[in-house]
């Protein structure tokens, strides 16, 4: 290994590191995991990123483990953006925004989402499947876990927005991904390429097993497990579409280049109101109720969290600014001095949009008024205003981030941590994974987007301690089959990596799962792209590399 090293030294220069302090940094991501890998390179560009490919494909018959893994900002909860082998570090170079308008932004994939928002909000857009870590993510990370946030409610995970896509495959050579009609499909399936190759072979795959795979797609809003094969192509409309199955596809599948993603247009007017949980057990009950108001967005978390969030306001200086956190930070104290001392289980934040203040206004009021006259009692209080709501939206993005950086001594640990069903089945399916978590005493914490039925409950555990590790698997093995009674998924939004990819199989069973292996081996049939992750996953493999450390201060 160290000869190729030495080689890919003379070739990338100061884009490729292997000190300690460089290898440690990219040991990790928010999952529970850690992966050293030999070295990280920063490809200049797309030739860099096709050199890369094609000295691994030369190389990979005599170092069977080498490999590459696409890492953008390392955010990723599933440990897909570790490697043992070659990292590629898409964040040094890959970072220009080539152009953003009211609807579509063109970007490189290692720009962060905080560069993205400032340049859309100049033409009063926003990207609909911006995830909580927005202060901390990048565009590529997102379309390689598909992920989602708060406006998912309306317009989904980020396979919706994706319009096009380029992507390094196994022949080092660039291809330009977009929905095509079966006449342009049928001139691609002639080509004698690897492209050909692909169109044709993913277009039989799809077509042998249509219905199977149709009916794969779990039945909740949102869900990023699996390959996306039931979005590829659709007989009644005749559109074949690749990037469909790149996103979401945890860089296993090849490398992306460039991106073309919708923007939407943000609204005129928010307003949001807070309803307060004494008991978590009325969850189930209210999130119907107020889905049935369809709010533009939904959001919430719990006492855990907003103690965090209280205590650690400071975090947020650095983000916002000395005078804008100040600003937050009063109002916060404000929203907290009302409470006299008994903070509430849960808090929920409800938000309207509209044309006008008016508008925004009556919908708020409608919703408060409904609760009012709900059997469970609540507290709600109207935050008519976008800047009286800043702080709990600073709290709710970050409230991962607090877990992880602020409780001394436990790890948020992200395994049973992004669970989605249709809200309509809250009700029932939210007990049953209570009685689990208490179950396995599993000191674990809620937030989520709730009006998705999408929940992030993270354990607080010792994570290197061998007892606590033993408590995940059979936790595990609870859950799915509670998720699958309700038709949903294991993964709203934080996709399969190593946490999720060893359970593929349980979740959409044997067909689906061979289905998905075929895929990952039309593309990569030498598993040079992320090994160890998705359909390649082990659960062995996973449990053997749980990480050792505590954990990565991502607001640093
Ligand atoms: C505090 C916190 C809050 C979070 N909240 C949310 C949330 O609300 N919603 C949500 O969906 N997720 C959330 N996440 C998870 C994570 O932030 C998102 O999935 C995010 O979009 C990942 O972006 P990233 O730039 O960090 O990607 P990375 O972690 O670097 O990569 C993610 C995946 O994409 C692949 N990838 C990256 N770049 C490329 C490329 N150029 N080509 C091919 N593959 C590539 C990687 O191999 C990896 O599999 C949260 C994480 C944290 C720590």
């Amino acid at each position: 290994m160290n000869t190729l090293l030495t080689e890919l030294k003379a070739i990338f220069k100061d884009d490729m590191r292997t000190d300690a302090a460089t290898k440690e940094e990219y040991s990790h991501d928010a999952s529970i995991y850690e992966l050293v890998p030999e070295a990280v390179i920063s490809p200049k560009n797309t030739r860099d990123v096709s050199r890369l490919i094609a000295f691994v494909t030369a190389h990979k018959h005599s170092y069977p483990s080498l490999a590459l893994t696409a890492r953008s900002a390392g955010t990723c909860m599933s440990g897909a953006s570790i490697g043992s082998s070659l990292v590629v570090d898409m964040t040094r170079h890959f970072n220009t925004i080539h152009t953003a308008s009211s609807t579509l932004l063109h970007t490189q994939p290692g720009v962060y989402i905080r560069d993205i928002d400032p340049e859309l909000a100049k033409h009063n857009a926003m990207l609909g499947c911006i995830p909580a870590s927005r202060a901390l993510n990048t565009i590529g990370g997102m379309v390689g876990n598909n992920s989602a946030g708060e406006q998912s409610l309306r317009y989904g995970n980020t396979d919706k927005s994706v319009r096009e896509l380029s992507v390094v495959l196994r022949d080092a050579q660039e291809y330009i991904f977009a929905p095509i009609n079966k006449k342009q499909l049928d001139v691609k399936m002639k080509q004698s390429n690897f492209e050909g190759e692909i169109y044709r072979r993913v277009y039989q795959l799809i077509e042998a097993n249509y219905d199977e795979i149709k009916q794969a797609r779990p039945r909740a809003h949102k869900n990023s497990m699996g390959y996306n094969l039931w979005a590829v192509w659709d007989r009644d409309t005749g559109i074949f579409d690749l990037t469909q199955l790149l996103t979401g596809s945890q860089g296993t599948l090849g490398i992306i280049t460039d991106i073309k993603m919708a923007a939407v247009p943000k609204a005129k007017h928010s307003g949001l109101l807070l309803v307060y949980l004494t008991n978590v057990k009325h969850l189930g009950e209210i999130i119907p109720l107020v889905t049935s108001h369809h709010p533009a967005t939904f959001e919430g978390f719990d006492d855990i969290t907003f103690n965090l969030g209280i205590k650690y306001f400071t975090m947020f200086r650095k983000q916002l600014g000395t005078k804008e956190w100040l600003k937050q930070q009063t109002m916060l104290l404000g929203s907290v001095a009302k409470f006299r001392g008994h903070l509430p289980n849960i808090i929920m934040m409800v938000e309207f949009e509209g044309d006008t203040y008016d508008e925004v206004n009556s919908k708020i009021v409608a919703l408060d008024n409904d609760l009012k006259n709900h059997r469970i009692k609540v507290r709600t209080e109207i935050e008519g205003n976008e800047e009286l709501s800043k702080p709990f939206w600073e709290i709710r993005r970050a409230s991962l981030a607090l877990l992880r950086n602020q409780i001394h001594g436990k790890y948020a640990a992200a395994f049973m941590d992004d669970m989605a069903v249709e809200p309509r089945f809250v009700p029932e399916f939210f007990p049953q994974v209570r009685k689990i978590v208490r179950k396995y005493k599993l000191a674990a914490t809620i937030a989520g987007h709730f009006g998705d039925g999408n929940f992030h409950i993270i354990p607080l555990m010792t994570i290197t301690d061998p007892a606590e590790q033993l408590k995940i698997e059979p936790a595990m093995r609870e859950l799915i089959p509670i998720v699958l009674k309700y038709g949903g998924t294991m993964a709203g939004e934080h996709n399969d990596g190593m946490i999720r990819g060893p359970w593929l199989r349980t979740q959409f069973g044997d067909t689906m799962y061979e289905l998905f292996k075929d895929t990952k081996e039309i593309f990569d049939p030498e598993y040079i792209f992320n090994p160890h992750k998705k359909t390649d996953a082990s659960w062995d493999y996973s449990m053997d590399h749980i990480r050792s450390n505590r954990s990565r201060n991502f607001y640093k």
